[in-house]
């Protein structure tokens, strides 16, 4: 029994989601391998090697496989299905726009969004935004899965020596082709690596005060900026800095949430962080009966407050 974990990269560095993918193909019970599949990918493949736990890297490297296209990446994948039990990808927008395709080509059921692997062939993953847990076995004679990151703790990222074999890139689909990029820089974490994270919601009323409120205490925290869909929706936040069951799924150590009410569909992108902070002038809000911290309060006011005590 092997698993295969497929890296997230930009051809230059690994991406955090795939150590904890690596943590959810161990605990399927065989050796792990990981596919580098990119251009120009060497440091990546590297890297991969590195990673406790890993038994071998195989890097396949081409113009074909550049830019992450689904149905080329898909192809390569499938070259090597022949070998492994599991083939594991992170639950991002990466991950999943490719293993469906995987999946329906080996005409298997894909298990999505798994955060625990009960044995080889029974994995739980959360349903109805995450207000039930299912555990589903599977009967597949090859497993699908998509890992839901924050489920798992990331494997050590060094400490490994894997052999790294390379394989040759799949030839270009012609179905697709990569047309542009634009990737939004900022010096801040990346929103679901980020160990603190601050977020705002509806009450911010602009994205002026949505800056002016958030920004300083991120800065002092050293802090991701997260929103609500409300504040996203309002135009107070851009779209990449949502939080929920539509926007990204984060596990931080901390979690301030400012002015959100706690809607099932926010809390089902946060509740799993380590500590969570509230602050909201209505004690009724739902937001408090996740937050371990509450403060009923007007956020304008406490912030401020909070900034000079820093
Ligand atoms: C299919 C679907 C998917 C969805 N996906 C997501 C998702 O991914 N993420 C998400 O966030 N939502 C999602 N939603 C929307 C969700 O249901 C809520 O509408 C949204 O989360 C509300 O955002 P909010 O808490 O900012 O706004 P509100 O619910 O309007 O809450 C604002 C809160 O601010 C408080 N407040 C106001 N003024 C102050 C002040 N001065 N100081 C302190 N507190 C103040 C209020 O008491 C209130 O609790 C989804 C909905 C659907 C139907």
């Amino acid at each position: 029994m092997t698993a295969l974990v497929i890296a997230e990269h930009d051809n230059q560095s690994l991406k955090g989601a795939t150590l904890n993918t690596v943590t959810a193909a161990a605990a399927c019970g065989g050796d792990v391998h990981v596919l580098v599949a990119g251009h120009n990918a060497g440091e990546v493949a590297k890297a991969a090697s590195q990673i406790a736990g890993v038994a071998k890297v195989i890097h396949a490297d081409g113009a074909s496989l550049a830019d992450g296209l689904a149905e080329n990446l898909a192809a390569q994948v499938l070259g090597l299905a022949g070998d492994y039990s599991h083939i594991l990808f992170p639950s991002t927008a990466g991950g999943k726009n490719v293993a469906p395709r995987v999946a329906a080509k080996l005409d298997v059921a894909q298990v999505s969004d798994i955060t625990k692997v009960v044995s080889a062939d029974t994995f739980e993953r959360p349903i109805y935004a995450g207000n039930a847990i299912a555990t589903v076995q599977s009967g597949d004679a090859k497993k699908v899965l998509t890992v839901r990151t924050t489920g798992f703790d990331a494997a050590p990222a060094t400490g490994g020596s894997a052999a790294i074999e390379t394989k040759d890139a799949v030839a270009d689909s012609g179905k697709s082709a990569f047309v542009g990029r634009e990737v939004s820089k900022s010096d801040r974490p990346e929103l679901t690596a980020a160990k603190i994270i601050v977020s705002g919601g509806r009450a911010l009323g602009s994205s002026e005060k949505f800056q002016e409120v958030l920004t300083p205490l991120a800065d002092k925290l050293g802090a991701a900026i997260g929103a609500s869909r409300a504040a996203v929706d309002a135009g107070y936040a851009p779209n990449d800095l949502q939080v929920g069951q539509t926007g990204k799924i984060v596990a931080p150590q901390l979690y301030v949430a400012l002015g959100i009410s706690g809607a099932i569909q926010h809390l089902a992108g946060m509740k799993d962080s380590k500590v969570i902070v509230a602050i909201n002038k209505d004690p009724e809000a739902p937001i408090f009966s996740v937050a371990d911290y509450g403060l009923e309060a007007d956020l304008f006011v406490s912030v401020a407050e909070m900034l000079e005590l820093l």
